[in-house]
């Protein structure tokens, strides 16, 4: 028996929702007396997943593998968990969570909560998982006893914990040969931003309101100021003003960092979706009936081309004087 979690990597580093999941599964693992079995695939410094409790790290190997394709990965995934006996499989609930989790436990016949909040609440063969709902406007208990449990988690819904001891490095090769995906990949757009949207401690988004993509300037010099990652609402990713993975929403990321900022966005519910679990929001919009304003800890009804530019003032301000 084992607890699988699949890890992600990103600029060499394991992602801090991967790290999540990881604590996730080691809590799960310690529960059921078992071992925490991390994979990854790619290069990169792994260290931190034994210190956030995973007891093996498998490297996966396989050509097939390098582009992501969900097809591939759902298969590697399940030679290690028959390989291992995995019987509870832990994905963070991102873009690879949502799109391989379900195909595990379709391959599995397991029963999947996808997006959990909490830890499981395990009795016997049972789990009971909480989970967000009706666009996190309510929680649902969900339970699962099938004899393997699929759980994604929801970023940043626990914190890191670094206390482990290093965990065995081993290479696992998977054989994907009978294996074919009807994915053709055309071409492989690395996103070259320094912070990882979901890691993000701080995220300036952007909406609409803006009018077009010449005018994100401001938003790019506010976040780099506030060392923030930046975000858009889903009709600006679908008009190719900002790249899809700045889409954050019921449809695009999750998100709950310590401060959103939502500027010129409505605060249309699929967009609340995926930031309203942020510790403090604060919203700059022109119009005092925006919908946004009722989830906001702090509000400013005005013109974003106005009031942004006299927040970069006011931020530069403030660093001056702290020097
Ligand atoms: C199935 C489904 C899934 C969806 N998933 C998502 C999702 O994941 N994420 C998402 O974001 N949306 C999603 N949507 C779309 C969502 O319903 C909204 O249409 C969208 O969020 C609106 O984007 P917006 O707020 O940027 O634009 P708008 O609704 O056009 O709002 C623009 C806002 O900017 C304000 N504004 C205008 N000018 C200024 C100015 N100069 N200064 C300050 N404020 C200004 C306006 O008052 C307005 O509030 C989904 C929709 C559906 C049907």
């Amino acid at each position: 028996m084992s607890v699988l979690v699949y890890v992600e990597i990103g600029k060499g580093k394991i992602k801090k929702s991967s790290l999540e999941a990881v604590n996730y599964g080691a809590r799960i693992a310690a529960q059921l007396n078992t071992k925490v079995i991390a994979i990854v695939i790619g290069d990169g410094d792994f260290s931190d997943l034994g210190k956030a409790g995973a007891n093996k790290v498998f490297k996966l190997n396989n050509e097939k593998l390098s582009n992501f394709d969900g097809i591939y990965l759902t298969e590697a995934i399940a030679q290690v968990a028959t390989a291992e006996n995995s019987t509870v499989i832990v994905f963070s609930h991102d873009f690879t969570g949502k799109e391989v989790a379900p195909r595990i436990a379709a391959k599995f016949k397991a029963g999947i909560v996808a997006g959990a909040v909490d830890n499981p609440i395990i009795s016997g063969e049972s789990f009971s998982v909480l989970k967000n709902v009706f666009s996190g406007k309510a929680t649902a208990l969900y339970s699962i006893s099938s004899s393997k449990k699929i759980i994604s988690i929801l970023p940043n819904s626990f914190p890191v914990k670094l206390d482990g001891e290093a965990a065995e490095l081993l290479d696992f090769n998977v054989n994907l040969d009978n294996v074919t995906s009807p994915i053709k990949v055309i071409a492989v757009k690395k996103d070259t931003a320094e912070l990882n949207l979901s890691d993000a401690d701080v995220v300036v988004s952007a909406g609409r309101g803006l009018k077009g993509p010449e005018n994100w300037g401001m938003v790019e010099e506010l976040a780099t100021m506030l060392g923030a990652a930046t975000a858009c609402s889903r009709p600006v990713a679908d008009m190719n003003w900002r790249p899809h993975h700045e889409h954050v929403g019921q449809t695009g990321v999750a998100i709950r960092p310590n401060l959103y900022f939502a500027i010129g966005i409505s605060g249309a519910i699929q967009h609340l979706a995926g930031v309203n679990g942020s510790k403090t929001i604060v919203v700059i919009n022109s119009d005092k009936d925006a919908p946004f304003f009722k989830s906001a800890d702090y509000g400013i009804v005005g013109d974003a081309f106005e009031v942004v530019p006299k927040l970069i003032q006011a931020v530069k301000n403030f660093k001056a004087n702290q020097n």
